[in-house]
């Protein structure tokens, strides 16, 4: 097997993947808050780990690789959500989490092997913050339990901050009861109006952060090897989960691999809910196939801003149209010239422009090419519907009168060259399309069906 390279946060540069167990890798993914739709920017995180979680399974053998995503259906963005819109948190986050899978499924992304839910977990959560009260790493305030971020020197490591510096441009809240302005929270009260469970601190309910440290051991063990998520979650949240971790389990590598996706960007600033320049998922489904928006996103390369415009998506309709020429429910190795781009830091772009030879290779009647198009679109989650599934569906249908006239000109030339196969291929993908043509007196006429 060729080297597999990937970008590792923590090292600020590419390291060859070495899982930690032979023939057992795991990865965790922070995963949604539920309290709302989510938009073109949490598809991101979702594209780019389920791409990775693929091509783990394919190196590894999908048996061998253990992805975990969570739900974080508590978190004070919910709670303001249900008191806003007066639903019961319950329902809010099991409707959301409803969306969250509608869009998942939307995005042709496969399932992680486990996906716990936060309110499930909270008795772990609660033993960890013992073990971290017990270990002199965390300490009781008024019903608060803070990590005591000096007691571990490495705070700072993954996001090269240095804990003076925080500390110096730290504000400092009146109420603040914290020892120091950068200790972050583990658990904290809450009143009688919000959700809140018993512990030797009182009835409350965790932090963020604590939640997904105590979600990952239980499904992968104190040290794994990939935890991703996007760019803004380095600071504080992973740098908060490094933290508690590894003071809680005495170790220096609770997980191994750091990778974090760009951010997804309209005219150059963050898609993001606060600041309202956000397309949900959902808004897409009626015009695009969800396939239309992963190739669009993977068409950049994974740790680069993404730049969100129509057109890149009208652009991306446009290819995937035109590969599902090729489509084949057959599927073949992938030669490793192919492959390789993807074991470069998943370097889709490269991998996307190879795709492209092959379709012109492909349209010149290289069967292998189409072959290995077809290959390569379905490793990357593409052609995840068969060509009658595509072909029938409204949103993906790109034919136009142009584009029929088109398709039969290209006809014409593969049945002057005598490539029949190209020539049966095409009036296959316009049968598909609906649309019938007919070879009489050396014309071919074509009619809708
Ligand atoms: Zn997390």
């Amino acid at each position: 097997m060729n080297k597999f390279f990937l970008y590792n946060t923590l090292s600020r540069q590419k390291e060859v993947f070495k899982p930690k167990f032979e023939n057992d890798i795991r990865m965790y993914v922070c995963g949604p808050t539920v309290y709302d739709h989510p938009h073109v920017g949490n598809a991101r995180p979702l594209i780019v780990f389920d791409l990775l979680f693929r091509i783990l399974q394919k190196l590894y053998k999908s048996e061998n690789v253990t992805y975990v995503r969570n739900i974080t259906d508590i978190d004070d963005k919910i709670i303001e959500t249900s008191q806003k819109q007066n639903i019961e948190i319950g329902q809010l986050t099991k409707i959301v989490t409803k969306y969250f899978h509608d869009d998942c499924l939307y995005l042709g992304c496969l399932n992680p092997n486990v996906e716990p839910k936060a309110t499930e977990h909270i008795s772990e959560m609660i033993e960890l913050t013992k073990k971290l009260i017990e270990l002199n790493y965390a300490y009781v305030e008024s019903g608060h339990v803070y990590f005591d971020v000096m007691k571990y020197e490495d705070y700072g490591k993954l996001s090269n901050k240095k804990i003076d510096e925080l500390v110096a441009g730290s504000r400092v809240e009146i109420s603040e009861i914290k020892k120091n302005p950068v200790d972050f929270v583990l658990w904290k009260p809450s009143t009688d109006q919000e959700p809140g469970w018993n512990s030797p601190w009182g009835k409350g309910r965790p932090g963020w952060h604590l939640e997904c440290s105590a979600m990952s051991e239980k499904y992968l063990g104190k040290e794994f090897d990939i935890h991703g998520g996007g760019l803004d979650l380095i600071f504080p949240h992973h740098e908060n989960e490094i933290a508690q971790s590894n003071c809680a389990n005495s170790t220096d590598s609770f997980a191994k691999y750091w990778m974090h996706n760009g951010y997804v960007t309209v005219n150059k600033q963050k898609m993001s809910k606060s600041l309202g320049n956000f397309i949900t998922i959902d808004e897409l489904k009626s015009k695009y196939d969800g396939q239309v928006l992963r190739l669009a996103m993977l068409s950049t390369h994974y740790r680069q801003p993404f730049d969100w415009n129509d057109k890149i998506l009208e652009d991306a309709k446009k290819i995937l149209g035109k590969w599902y020429e090729f489509y084949s429910q057959e599927t073949i190795e992938i030669n490793e010239e192919n492959l390789n781009p993807l074991l470069d830091d998943l370097n889709t772009p490269l991998y996307i422009s190879n795709l492209h030879s092959l379709y012109d290779k492909a349209s010149k009647g290289d069967r292998q090419s189409a072959m290995q198009l077809s290959s390569s679109c379905k490793l990357i989650g593409l052609f995840n519907k068969d060509l009658e599934t595509w072909s029938s569906s409204t949103i993906s249908k790109l034919i136009d009168e142009n584009e029929i006239k088109n398709l039969l000109h290209e006809r014409n030339i593969a049945r002057e060259q005598k490539n029949f196969a190209k020539s049966d291929q095409i009036r296959e993908l316009l049968n598909s399309k609906g649309i019938a043509i007919e070879d009489k007196d050396g014309k071919t006429n074509w009619k809708y069906k």
